[in-house]
């Protein structure tokens, strides 16, 4: 269990400065299916639930109105995996189907991912998946910094408890968020970096492979890299 004092600290990164425990915020959207799921009491889905610190993050999240995004998502898309992961993937925000399905990377370019994860000798059961920012933005925008910067909070916790040995961020949204620098995807790509001492690997987006199928190369070239580090065979 996240104790209280763990429990507020992350209220207070997460920007509220008071709690209302009468009722629900004014102006709260509507609960979504999974809100209302929690609410009932059941799991949070898309997670392990022997984790309970993971859980407790991610209980925090479902609930989340920090952003003008829990108006228009249908469901918090927070991330999936095995929460002991050394590899995590992290991408940029939930589509059309992730939003509808409440788990990352579903749709097309998630089936990509699935096959890279594949062709590295690993299963999504093994590396942790998620994005920098946890609600879709509408007809797949790119996030607004402010959508960013909300949300930042839960992607550093998830990080600090996860401890994964290597980070891949798909894509520069993924990429500059976590570093909180500006970046061209292009000239950083299959080039080591660091976040908090862990190892980041940026590469492209599975969404720009399918439309430039020829740069599928060079991703394999940086997860080659990442392999390597894990201790994986190729
Ligand atoms: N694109 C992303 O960046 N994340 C997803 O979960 C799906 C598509």
């Amino acid at each position: 269990m996240m104790d209280l004092h763990a429990e507020l600290a992350l209220l207070r990164d997460l920007g509220y400065t008071h709690l209302d425990l009468r009722s629900a915020p004014v102006g709260a959207p509507a609960p979504s299916p999974a809100e209302e799921n929690r609410q009932a009491g059941a799991p949070v889905p898309t997670q392990d639930n022997s984790d309970e610190t993971l859980d407790e993050l991610g209980r925090i999240a479902l609930a989340c109105t920090k952003c003008k995004l829990a108006g228009t998502r249908t469901q918090v898309v927070y991330g999936v995996g095995n929460p002991n992961a050394d590899l995590m993937f992290i991408g940029e925000a939930p589509g059309r189907d992730e939003d509808l399905q409440g788990e990352p990377f579903v749709g097309r370019a998630g089936q990509l991912l699935t096959d890279i994860i594949k062709a590295m000798k690993l299963t999504r059961d093994d590396v942790y998946i998620t994005n920098v920012v946890k609600c879709r933005p509408p007809d797949n925008r790119n996030p607004d910094p402010d959508e960013l910067e909300s949300c930042r909070p839960y992607i550093r916790r998830q990080i600090a408890l996860i401890k994964p040995r290597v980070i891949v961020t798909l894509g520069k949204f993924a990429l500059q968020s976590l570093l909180e620098r500006s970046y061209s995807i292009t000239a950083a790509r299959g080039n080591w970096l660091e976040y908090e001492g862990i190892k980041v690997m940026p590469t492209f987006h599975p969404a720009y492979l399918l439309r430039t199928p020829a740069a599928k190369k060079e991703v394999w070239q940086d997860m080659k890299k990442v392999m390597a580090e894990l201790g994986i065979q190729f």
